[in-house]
């Protein structure tokens, strides 16, 4: 069993490292991606906790912004983790999550809805990617909305008239700067269509011009027309194809190792980093 996205409390999923290794191990995960939202707090807790046959590819998501507004979201793993321009630019996409998260609550209150940053903050874990999860969980602390996914669902989609974006490389950016760091990219749930805008067929070739190295095309957002045209243009590509849970504990219905990826495509994926850096016990 190989996946290779999954959150822990050093962004918005609700198991700390160690639970999630733990987990993994138990469930008998041969390689878990441990892929926190623009950080990689989370690593050393996460090497220190590992033992038996589990190994860990370590990574971290990079929110990115297109030139148009799509937002885009992008795996980087087994890349060098004291690459310096990787650190600056993750610790500038989260510092812009603060004054993006002040802005969604300036409009929420004055749509009637009696949150403050406070609320979110006591909604979160100290240090986290802070994102718009942990606004759903002060929502529902608030009795606003009852979960999570209501809150995504009523107010806080990517086209809901709360939404605001954060600064954030492009996608092509972010994976020549994976690639620069050793590491390598491979675009998250390109197709999830019912978050909102997407990318295009057509926009792929650019990022493969850039470095892309696969297409994540398992992942319980994408449904089967989509798998199927992301299988098509992996061909066509030559892109590695990866499964995974996008696992985030209690906080999605997302279930660890619920799509995998094969030993075969992560062989090949893993060939492509500068160095061998899947960390074993
Ligand atoms: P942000 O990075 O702040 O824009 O928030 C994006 C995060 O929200 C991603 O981790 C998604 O997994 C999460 N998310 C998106 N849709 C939902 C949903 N319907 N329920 C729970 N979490 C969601
Ligand atoms: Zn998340
Ligand atoms: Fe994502
Ligand atoms: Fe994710």
């Amino acid at each position: 069993m190989i996946d290779l996205h999954t959150h822990t409390t050093c962004s918005d999923g609700t198991d700390t490292p160690r639970e999630l290794v733990n987990k993994a191990i138990v469930q008998g995960i041969e390689v878990l991606g441990i892929t926190d939202h623009d950080t990689i707090s989370g690593w050393q807790e996460a090497t220190q906790t590992l033992r038996g046959s589990l190994q860990l590819a370590l990574g971290a998501e990079i929110s990115c912004l297109t030139h148009d507004g799509v937002s885009v979201h992008m795996l980087g793993m087994l890349f060098d983790p004291n690459h310096q321009e990787m650190q600056k630019v993750l610790e500038e996409t989260r510092d812009g999550r603060l004054p993006r998260m002040r802005k969604m609550i300036e409009k929420m209150r004055a749509g009637g809805m009696d949150i403050s940053i406070e609320d979110v903050e006591e909604a979160m874990p100290v240090g986290a990617t802070m994102g718009r999860p942990h606004l759903a969980d002060a929502l529902v602390s608030k009795k606003i909305v009852k979960s999570r996914d209501e809150a995504f669902i009523d107010l806080l989609h990517n086209d809901s008239p709360f939404y605001v974006s954060h600064a954030a490389p492009t996608p092509a950016e972010a994976i020549a700067l994976i690639r620069r760091a050793g590491g390598v990219a491979v675009i998250a749930h390109p197709f999830a269509s019912h978050r909102g805008q997407i990318l295009k067929s057509e926009d792929f070739a650019d990022l493969v011009l850039a470095g892309l190295n696969g297409i994540e095309v398992d992942h319980r957002d994408q449904n089967p027309d989509e798998r199927g045209m992301l299988r098509v243009i992996a061909h066509e590509l030559d892109l590695v194809i990866t499964g995974s849970s996008d696992y985030h504990g209690t906080g999605k219905l997302n279930s660890l190792a619920e799509n995998q990826t094969s030993r075969e495509q992560w062989e090949r994926l893993e060939a492509q980093s500068d160095a061998r850096r899947v960390v074993r016990a």
